[in-house]
C-alpha cells in the first residue's frame, strides 16, 4: 500500500497516565472564519499510575495551537514536544494548571468527528476520540473530569448555545450571546458536547421515583417542531422503565436531545445533551413508519440508559467498548420487548444476528467482544461489540436468572459509580451476587468466533432414557484468538410426538421442569433424561440462548410438529427458518422435495388461523431467511442462484396460499387513527407483508390495489409499504409514477426523502446501476450527508443483492469507486460502506476475485486511517 502502515494499539499495552485532569474550563468563541478554544485544566499527578513518571501526555488532531501555559506562564516551544496527534511536557509538579489557546475550522470538517457545523448549526461528536481534534486534551475515557464551558457566539445566527450539565448564566450583549454550562459529573472528553444554532425547543417534564423534577427538552431546525412527540414520549417511559427494572434513576436537573441531519451514527449519549441522527429521532404518524417509530422508541431509550450503563461507569479504555455498548443494547432491547412485542423483537434480533454478526465473525475482520487490538478505534463499533455483546450480557442474565442478574447489576453500578471499569468488572458483580465462577464464562469476551454446536439424540426404550449429546467447535478467526470450548446455555424443551410437552427430569436431579438450561461447557458433554416412554422431538435454543450455530438431528416430520406444537414462540419461527433454508438448498441444486412443500404449506395455513399468534409474528413468519444466511451454510455458495431459489419459494407461498392470503388482506382492520401500539403495528406489519405476497402471485390485479393504498394511506407505513412494492414488482410505467408523486408529496421533508432514494435502488432490473449513478447527481443527493449516502450507495450494496452481485462485476466496481471518493471526506463512512467487499472469500471464486481486485485497486491509493485498517486487512 501506498503509505506507512497504521500501527495497532494492544490491549495488553495499557498503562494508566502519569497525570489527570480533575477539571476542566472550556472557552469557546465562534467566529465566522473560525472558532477560538481557550483551555484551563486542573491537572494532578494519577494515583491510579503505578510506575513513576513525569510526562504530561495531550492528544491532538489538525489543531492550530496558539499558546501553552503552565502555572500561568507561557511555555516556549522547546519546553514541549509536538508531533502530528499530541503534545507532551516533562514535569516534576504534583499538582499544576495547564492552558492552552487552539484555533480549529468547524466549517472544513466534513469527517464529522470533533466540532463541525451541519445545516447552519454548530454540533459535535467526541466519541470516541473527536475531542482531540477540538484541543490538546488526555482524550482517553480512564481520565474523568468535571467540564465548566463557556460559549460565546453570534447571537442572530446560534441564540441556542448548549452543552452537558446544567446552564449556569445566560446573556446577550453586543450582538453575542455568551452561555456558561458546568457539568456536576466528571466524565471522560468523548462524553464532551456543544450545539449552537437557532433552533427550536419542544418541552416537557418528568418527575423521578426520589422527586427530582426533570426538565426534557428537544431540539430542532425550524419546521420540524410537530415531529418530536414520539421522542419525548419514549424518553419518559425509558426514564420509568430504568427506575422499574434497574432501580436507575436521572441525575440532573435538564435533559436534552438535538437533532442533527449529518451525523456518522444513530445518535450519541454525551451526557445531559445526547445528540441525535435526525432520522432516530424525528417522527410524525404521516412521516415515519412502524419500523422507525420502534427504532427511535429503541435508540432513545439506549442513548438514555448509556447514563448509567455509559457515563456513570465508563469504560476503562476502548478494548472495553462493549462493556458500555453491548451492555445498552441488551437493556434497549429488554425495554422495546416491555414496550412492543417481545416475540416480534427477538426474532428481528435473532435474524439481525446472523445477517450481520455471523458473516462480521466469519470474515477478516473478526474480532472478540473485547478485542485485543485495533488500529482505528471508529471501525470497532461493530454488530460484534454491540448485539453481540448484548447477547453475552444475555446469556450471564439467563445463567444467574433475573433475580441475581438484577443484583449484580446493582453491585456493578454500586461498586463502579464514577469510575471507568472493565468487562472483567461487570463479570466480577455478576460472580459476587450468584457465588458462581464465570473465569470459562469470560471465553466470550476474549474469543472471537460462531460455536458450532451439534446435539444428537439417543434413546434407549429399556431403560427409558434420553441421551442428548452436544458437541462444540469454533472455526478460526482472521484475528486469531484462541478457540477454547464457550459455556454455552442450551434453554431446551421436549415435544412427545403427539405433540404434548413433557417434563425434563435429568439423571443427575439438576432438572425437573418444562423447560432446563443446559450448560454445555466441554468439547463433548451428555445429558441424560429420565422418564422417557418414547422418543421425542427435542426443541433446543429456545428464545436463541446462545449466539451459535446450531445442528440437530431432527426428522423434517419432527420440526413439522414443533411449528405446530413447541411452547416456545421463537423455536416455532426458528423450525419454519430452517425448512425454508432446506427448500431453498434443495431448489439451488435440484427441485423442492414436493412432499416437504405440501407439509410446510399445512403448517403454515394452521398457523395463520391460529388465534393465539399474534399478527406480527404471522408476518414473521411469512419472511424467508436473507441470502447472506446461506453463505454460512455452504460455503462459497453462488449468492445468485439462493437468491433465485429463495424467488422461486416465495412466489410458490404466494400461488399456493393466495386464496387465504387475500381472505386474510380483506378481513384486516384499516386504523383510521394512527397509534404506535403492538395491536396496530402487527395488523399493518402483517397486512403489508400480504399485500406483498398478493403483488407476487398477481400482479395485474393487485398493482391497483397497491396504487390505491399509495395514493390513500393516512400514515407512513402503509404508504411506503404501497411505494416500495410497486417500485420493485410493478411495471415500469407505474414504477415511475410513483416515484415522482412520492417525490413531488415529500420534496421538503428530509427524512422522508431518504426512504424516496433508498426504495429507487432496491428494484432490480438491466437499468438499476445507471439508475443510482443518476441518483448521485439529483439535486437533493448531498455526499457530505451520511444518511443519504447509505440511502444510495449503502442500501444498493447491502439490498440489492441481483444488481450489486451482478455477474459483470459492476456493482463492485461502482462501490469500490464511491469508497475512494467518500474516504478523502469522511474516512468513518467509506470504511463502513466497503464492508460488502471485505467479505469476497465467502463468495463464490469468480465473484470473490472481482472483489477482490476492487480491493487491490483501492489499496493502491493514499487511504484514511480508517479505511486502511479495514482494506489491508480483507487482503491480508
Ligand atoms: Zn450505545
Amino acid at each position: 500500500m501506498s503509505q506507512a502502515p497504521a500501527k495497532a494499539i494492544f490491549l495488553k499495552d495499557y498503562l494508566p497516565p502519569a497525570f489527570t485532569t480533575k477539571e476542566t474550563f472550556l472557552d469557546f468563541e465562534l467566529l465566522p472564519e473560525h472558532t477560538i478554544v481557550r483551555s484551563r485544566l486542573l491537572v494532578e499527578r494519577n494515583p491510579k499510575c503505578g510506575v513513576p513518571s513525569n510526562l504530561f501526555l495531550l492528544d491532538g488532531n489538525e489543531l492550530e495551537l496558539l499558546e501553552v501555559r503552565v502555572d500561568g506562564q507561557p511555555l516556549g516551544e522547546s519546553e514541549y514536544q509536538q508531533t502530528a496527534t499530541s503534545l507532551s511536557l516533562e514535569i516534576d509538579k504534583d499538582q499544576f494548571v495547564f492552558e492552552c489557546t487552539t484555533r480549529i475550522y468547524p466549517d472544513r470538517n466534513t469527517a464529522l468527528e470533533g466540532l463541525y457545523i451541519s445545516g447552519g448549526m454548530y454540533c459535535t461528536q467526541c466519541e470516541a476520540e473527536g475531542f482531540r481534534r477540538i484541543t490538546f486534551f488526555q482524550d482517553r475515557p480512564d481520565v474523568l473530569s468535571v467540564f465548566t464551558t463557556k460559549i460565546t457566539a453570534d447571537l442572530d445566527k446560534y441564540p441556542t448555545a448548549l452543552s452537558n450539565g446544567n446552564l449556569v448564566t445566560r446573556t446577550e450583549e453586543n450582538g453575542k450571546v455568551i452561555a456558561e454550562w458546568h457539568d456536576p459529573f466528571p466524565k471522560p472528553s468523548y462524553l464532551f458536547a456543544l450545539v449552537a444554532g437557532d433552533l427550536i425547543c419542544q418541552e416537557d417534564r418528568f418527575t423521578t421515583q426520589s422527586g427530582r423534577n426533570v426538565t426534557l427538552q428537544i431540539f430542532v431546525e425550524q419546521g420540524n417542531e410537530h415531529k418530536c412527540d414520539h421522542a419525548l414520549a419514549s424518553l419518559k417511559r425509558s426514564m420509568t422503565w430504568d427506575e422499574e427494572v434497574y432501580g436507575r434513576e436521572y441525575d440532573l436537573d435538564l435533559f436534552m436531545i438535538v437533532a442533527v441531519d449529518h451525523f456518522n451514527m444513530g445518535a450519541m449519549e454525551n451526557k445531559g445533551l445526547n445528540i441525535f441522527n435526525s432520522s432516530c429521532v424525528l417522527a410524525t404518524p404521516e412521516t415515519a413508519t412502524d419500523d422507525a417509530f420502534a427504532r427511535i422508541e429503541g435508540i432513545v431509550g439506549h442513548e438514555y440508559f448509556h447514563n448509567w450503563s455509559g457515563n456513570r461507569v465508563t469504560c476503562r479504555d476502548w478494548f472495553q467498548l462493549s462493556l458500555k455498548e453491548g451492555f445498552t443494547v441488551f437493556r434497549d432491547a429488554e425495554f422495546s420487548s416491555d414496550m412492543g412485542s417481545r416475540a416480534v423483537k427477538r426474532l428481528e434480533d435473532v435474524s439481525f444476528l446472523r445477517q450481520h454478526q455471523f458473516p462480521e465473525d466469519a470474515g477478516p475482520m473478526a474480532h472478540a467482544v473485547r478485542p485485543a487490538s485495533y488500529m482505528e478505534i471508529s471501525n470497532f463499533y461493530t454488530v460484534t461489540i454491540y448485539e453481540k455483546g448484548s447477547e453475552v450480557v444475555g446469556m450471564l442474565r439467563t445463567i444467574l436468572g433475573a433475580d441475581l442478574f438484577r443484583k449484580g447489576s446493582d453491585l456493578y453500578f454500586d461498586t463502579f459509580d464514577g469510575q471507568a471499569a472493565t468487562t472483567d468488572d461487570f463479570v466480577w458483580a455478576m460472580e459476587q451476587v450468584s457465588g458462581k465462577d464465570l473465569t470459562q464464562f469470560k471465553r466470550w469476551y476474549s474469543q472471537a468466533g460462531t460455536p458450532r454446536l451439534s446435539v444428537r439424540r439417543a434413546f434407549d426404550a429399556a431403560s427409558q432414557t434420553l441421551t442428548l449429546t452436544a458437541a462444540q467447535h469454533t472455526p478460526e478467526t482472521a484475528d486469531g484468538s484462541k478457540k477454547e470450548p464457550f459455556v454455552i446455555p442450551v434453554a431446551l424443551g421436549l415435544v412427545a410426538q403427539n405433540g404434548n410437552a413433557l417434563a425434563i427430569e435429568s439423571e443427575d436431579k439438576r432438572f425437573n421442569a418444562a423447560q432446563a438450561v443446559w450448560l454445555v461447557e466441554e468439547a463433548e458433554q451428555t445429558l441424560v433424561i429420565n422418564g422417557i416412554a418414547e422418543l421425542p422431538a427435542v426443541s433446543l435454543l429456545r428464545d436463541f440462548s446462545a449466539p451459535v450455530l446450531l445442528e440437530d438431528d431432527l426428522t423434517d416430520q419432527e420440526r413439522i410438529l414443533l411449528i405446530g406444537n413447541d411452547p416456545n414462540g421463537y423455536n416455532r419461527w426458528e423450525q419454519c427458518q430452517i425448512i425454508y433454508k432446506k427448500l431453498i438448498l434443495q431448489k439451488v441444486d435440484a427441485e423442492f422435495d414436493e412432499a416437504l412443500l405440501k407439509a410446510l404449506k399445512q403448517s403454515l395455513r394452521q398457523l395463520l388461523q391460529d388465534d393465539a399468534v399474534e399478527n406480527a409474528v404471522k408476518a414473521e413468519l411469512l419472511s424467508l431467511p436473507a441470502e447472506s444466511e446461506f453463505l454460512q451454510l455452504v460455503p462459497n455458495i453462488d449468492i445468485l442462484s439462493v437468491e433465485a431459489a429463495r424467488e422461486a419459494l416465495r412466489l410458490w407461498i404466494a400461488t399456493e396460499l393466495f386464496a387465504d392470503f387475500e381472505q386474510m388482506f380483506g378481513s384486516l382492520e384499516s386504523y383510521s387513527d394512527y397509534a404506535f401500539e403492538p395491536e396496530q403495528v402487527g395488523v399493518r406489519k402483517l397486512k403489508n407483508t400480504l399485500l406483498e405476497y398478493l403483488l407476487l402471485a398477481n400482479l395485474e390485479q393487485y398493482q391497483g390495489i397497491a396504487l390505491a393504498q399509495f395514493e390513500q394511506a393516512s400514515n407512513m407505513t402503509d404508504q411506503l409499504s404501497a411505494f416500495k412494492y410497486i417500485v420493485q414488482y410493478g411495471d415500469e410505467a407505474a414504477a415511475n409514477k410513483v416515484i415522482s408523486v412520492f417525490l413531488s408529496q415529500w420534496a421538503d421533508d428530509v427524512q422522508v426523502l431518504e426512504q424516496w432514494f433508498r426504495v429507487q435502488v432496491s428494484r432490480s432490473d438491466e437499468n438499476t446501476l445507471s439508475r443510482v449513478k443518476t441518483l448521485l447527481d439529483h439535486e437533493l443527493f448531498e455526499y457530505q450527508n451520511p444518511n443519504k449516502i447509505r440511502a444510495v450507495i449503502g442500501a444498493f450494496a447491502m439490498t440489492n443483492v441481483k444488481s450489486f452481485h451482478a455477474a459483470d462485476g459492476k456493482g463492485y466496481e461502482f462501490l469500490a469507486e464511491q469508497v475512494a471518493k467518500i474516504d478523502q471526506m469522511n474516512p468513518q463512512i467509506a470504511a463502513r460502506l466497503v464492508g460488502p467487499l471485505t467479505k469476497w472469500k465467502s463468495y463464490d471464486l469468480s465473484r470473490g476475485q472481482k472483489m477482490k481486485a476492487q480491493l487491490d485497486l483501492l489499496a493502491t491509493k493514499v487511504l484514511s486511517k480508517d479505511l486502511y485498517e479495514v482494506v489491508s486487512k480483507s487482503l491480508g
